[in-house]
């Protein structure tokens, strides 16, 4: 651009400038007078964990604005299940659950951050002014593994269900799951791989499954004996381990290793790795990711916490996330009242393996794995829930009806030996009676009691067992067959 050009446009551009400021001005949601705002950017996880924190911290003293583009919450930690037969994403929806709790959300995009003015500017082109923001807007996951099927949640299902379709049909055999480099939430990948077994095993299907992964263990951030538990599950369905080694690149039907090693597969599929997109005026480190202090406090800026997947921390998990929230929403409450306490991120890991029947219950501090239980098939936390937030998992479950009350989620200490063969019992139990009432009630043709009994068994469990969720099925369709009476 010649000397001219700049000229004119070093004129035009700050009465440019000064339309656009007028122009989002006159786009601002206003904010209800004197209440401390809260801007919070995410329709995820962290996001309603941060804002139930927020209004259990301070009431309705605070204005809550979410801004998201999702119309819909989707849980998509389950997303796993669905190709095997063995349940369904959970999606709730955004304005159902502001109504609920109390925010007020716009389908939007955070697009910049504009610390100077503690304003933010959406894609739609609106401005919002905060006292504090929380960014929880998550990471992008990109494939890592180019050549395999990466499995990335409920946009994958279908790629996931055609691979499974060519196992039945004989078209391949030999499977790899593999843990690429960096992937450290790897949890998802056991799964699909347990479950792959399963499904083989009841479609009398012949399948060769290896799981590779650059940890010395298997699930290693779980501790010890969860390790050893996770290796012994791995040995009785069938799936062969190959640890501490990580997958380099997929060529000519060969998983190539960083090892110099080739494993010959028909198939490979991988976790993705995580990317988080630019956000002009959010300082944001390698890959796009976000630093904090222990406080969720993002680095340099003041008023700002950033929470979930988009944060540095390496491991990429809801539970973590929920926590990094709980954490930011009670610095944001002690800005509003400084007589609430702050608290800090003290990472603790909780992961429910689904196994296609009971699921491997897994906890331990972040920081003291040694301390971690060992897996078991009775729940470790209450409610039992695949993303242990502390406040969310309670919400999601008395949104659907199954938790009466909603007390925050809480650990049940660590089993001993024997407390642990008689707990997993009484839990089976506890299940067990929820199938049979269900089964009692659809024989008496009362549908609607019958599918609340699944409801019930659900939630225990988190899935039902295959020949369940076929009969959930065929009690739905019987129901509407029944018509508004059975309802
Ligand atoms: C296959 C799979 C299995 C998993 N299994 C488990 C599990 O068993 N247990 C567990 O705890 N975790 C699990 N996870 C991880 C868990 O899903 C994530 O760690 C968690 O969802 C992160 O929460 P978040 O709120 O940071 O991000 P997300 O839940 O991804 O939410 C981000 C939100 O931000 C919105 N958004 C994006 N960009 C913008 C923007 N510019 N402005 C405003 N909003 C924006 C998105 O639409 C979305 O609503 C799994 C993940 C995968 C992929």
């Amino acid at each position: 651009m010649g000397a001219t050009d700049d000229g004119a446009l070093g004129e035009v551009q700050p009465r440019l400038t000064v339309a656009i400021t007028e122009a989002r001005e006159a786009k601002r949601p206003p904010r209800e007078s004197g209440l401390f705002r809260v801007v919070v950017a995410g329709g995820g996880v962290a996001a309603l964990e941060a804002i139930l924190a927020l209004r259990e911290l301070v009431g309705r003293r605070a204005q809550i604005d979410l801004l998201a583009p999702n119309p819909e919450f989707v849980y998509r930690p389950l997303a796993a299940v669905e190709p095997f037969g063995l349940g369904e994403v959970q999606t709730i929806s955004i304005d159902q659950i502001a109504a609920d709790i109390g925010f007020v959300p716009h389908r939007d995009l955070l697009e910049s951050v504009d610390p100077g003015r503690s304003a933010v500017i959406t894609a739609g082109g609106c401005e919002l002014v905060y006292d504090a923001l929380l960014v929880a807007v998550g990471a992008r996951a990109e494939t890592a593994l180019p050549g395999a099927l990466t499995y990335s949640g409920p946009e994958s299902n279908d790629e996931l269900r055609a691979l499974l379709d060519s196992l039945r049909a004989g078209n391949l055999r030999r499977l790899i799951f593999a843990v690429p480099p960096l992937a450290r939430w790897a949890l998802p990948l056991y799964e699909l791989a347990v479950l792959t077994a399963r499904y083989a095993r009841r479609e009398g299907i012949a399948a060769d499954l290896l799981l590779v992964t650059p940890e010395a263990e298997p699930l290693e951030l779980f501790g010890p004996r969860a390790s050893e538990g996770v290796r012994q599950l791995l040995a009785i369905e069938g799936v062969g381990l190959h640890p501490s080694v990580a997958p380099a690149a997929v060529r000519d039907g060969e998983l190539r290793l960083a090892s110099g090693e080739a494993l010959e597969a028909d198939a490979i599929v991988a976790l993705p790795r995580f990317l988080a997109p630019p956000i002009p005026g959010l300082p944001q480190g390698p890959n796009g990711f976000v630093g904090t202090d222990g406080f969720m406090r993002v680095d340099g800026l003041s008023g700002v916490w950033a929470a979930g997947d988009i944060t540095w921390f390496p491991i990429k998990q809801g539970g973590l996330a929920a926590q990094q929230a709980d954490a930011a929403a009670s610095g944001i409450a002690n800005r509003l009242d400084p007589a609430v306490e702050m608290r800090p991120f003290t990472p603790v890991l909780r992961g429910a393996l689904m196994t296609g029947w009971t699921p491997h219950y897994l906890r331990a501090p972040l920081r003291r794995p040694a301390e971690g239980s060992a897996g078991t098939t009775a729940p470790l936390w209450w409610p039992p829930s695949k993303v242990a937030g502390r406040l969310l998992a309670p919400y999601l479950g008395r949104l659907r009806d199954v938790e009466p009350a909603s007390p925050p989620l809480e650990d049940l200490g660590s089993p001993t030996e024997t407390s642990l063969a008689e707990r997993e019992a009484d839990h089976q139990d506890a299940l067990e009676l929820a199938l049979t009432a269900a089964d009692l009630d659809a024989r008496e043709r009362d549908c609607v009691a019958a599918l609340r009994w699944l409801e019930v068994a659900e939630h225990l469990n988190l899935t039902l067992p295959p020949e369940y969720a076929r009969k959930r099925e065929r009690w739905i369709a019987q129901k509407a067959m029944q018509g508004p009476e059975a309802r």
